[in-house]
């Protein structure tokens, strides 16, 4: 039997899930479509403009993710948000720093896209695109639910009935983010601003976030789960004309440049009751923020589950 574990997806749940893997000593391979690292703890830079463009900061409310972002703070790798309570995180200098940490030491393959897995005898076959396949003897499937079944779909991989209903009813709301280069500083609080009615539903300054260099602000602006849903397929122009208007005042500054990122697994609509689903059987599992709930902690927490339900069937 193939002892290696291929681990789908580097956010932050495939990436703790593989860490604590290795650490039970554990052959761990993971698989990241992307060059990026950290999955939703996303950083973009716009020429000389940065922005954190999903994940805005974390929280730490259970014991054993706050003793992990304690240990990350001390070697510097995350800190409070500037002006904001000391109970909002992010990592340092930007979001997708935590992801390249966590990445560290690892066999992680990235712009890898699996595209199919498959159950042969007593193993696993991903197909990748544009590489050699992979072969491991367990799987962990860590990307948006909706995404991970597809490639179970694409290798005629069937789960059990229960369960397969329950995990394809877990959908994703979409979030459409602008990223707006301001010609000076903004009027947006340092700790950013929730707004509860209209099409925006969150607006913060990456300049006083600490993030983004310069004078002039790099503000992100995330459109809310209906008004995304709606405008999904629209232009940065058409958005930007949309909604910019209702929050100049806000913004405080002219906007000279947009840019758009589409996410369309951007967070669970109501995520399943357990955090992580294993099946020894078919040395399978499922991990991510599907199975934990909408946030970073819930992902970590998931991707943690599915290592010790993993390592506890393996004798150890
Ligand atoms: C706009 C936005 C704002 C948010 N704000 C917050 C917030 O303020 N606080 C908070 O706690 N949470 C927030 N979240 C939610 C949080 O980012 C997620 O819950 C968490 O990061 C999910 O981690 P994950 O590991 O489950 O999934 P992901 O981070 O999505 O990781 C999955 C990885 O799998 C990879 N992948 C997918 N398919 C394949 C494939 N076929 N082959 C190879 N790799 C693949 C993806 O590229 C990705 O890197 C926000 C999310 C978004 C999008």
């Amino acid at each position: 039997m193939n002892e290696t574990i291929a681990v789908v997806g580097a956010g932050i749940s495939g990436l703790l899930l593989a860490r604590e893997l290795k650490a039970r000593g554990a052959d761990v391979v993971v698989y990241e479509k992307s060059r990026g690292l950290g999955g939703r703890l996303a950083t973009k830079r716009v020429e000389a403009a940065v922005f954190d463009s999903g994940a805005q900061y974390f929280t730490a409310k259970s014991e054993r993710f706050a003793a992990l972002v304690a240990a990350w703070a001390a070697r510097g790798v995350v800190a409070p948000w500037p002006g904001a309570s000391a109970h909002r995180w992010i990592a340092q200098p930007s979001m997708n720093a935590l992801g390249k940490f966590l990445a560290e030491g690892l066999d992680v393959r990235r712009e890898s896209k699996v595209v199919q897995v498959r159950r042969e005898e007593d193993w696993w076959e991903l197909t990748l695109e544009d590489q050699a396949a992979g072969r491991a003897g367990r799987l962990a499937l860590t990307a948006p639910m909706p995404q991970s079944l597809a490639l179970l779909q694409a290798g005629g991989v069937a789960l059990p009935q229960t369960l397969a209903a329950e995990l394809a009813a877990l959908t994703y709301h979409p979030c459409l983010a602008l990223l707006l280069t301001l010609a000076g500083p903004s009027a947006v609080p340092a700790e950013g601003v929730a707004l509860a009615d209209g099409p925006v539903r969150w607006v913060a300054d990456n300049s006083k976030k600490g993030i983004s260099p310069g004078r002039a602000a790099a503000v992100t602006v995330h459109l809310s789960a209906a008004f995304a849903a709606e405008h999904y397929a629209k232009s940065e122009t058409e958005l930007a004309a949309l909604v910019l208007p209702g929050i100049a005042s806000t913004l405080g500054a002219p906007v000279v440049k947009v840019a758009l990122q589409r996410w369309k697994f951007s967070e669970p609509v109501a995520p399943h009751a357990q955090p992580c689903v294993w099946l020894p059987e078919m040395g399978l599992g499922l991990a991510g923020d599907a199975l934990g709930g909408p946030r970073v902690e819930a992902a970590a927490l998931s991707g943690l589950a599915l290592a010790e339900r993993m390592a506890a069937s393996a004798g150890g």
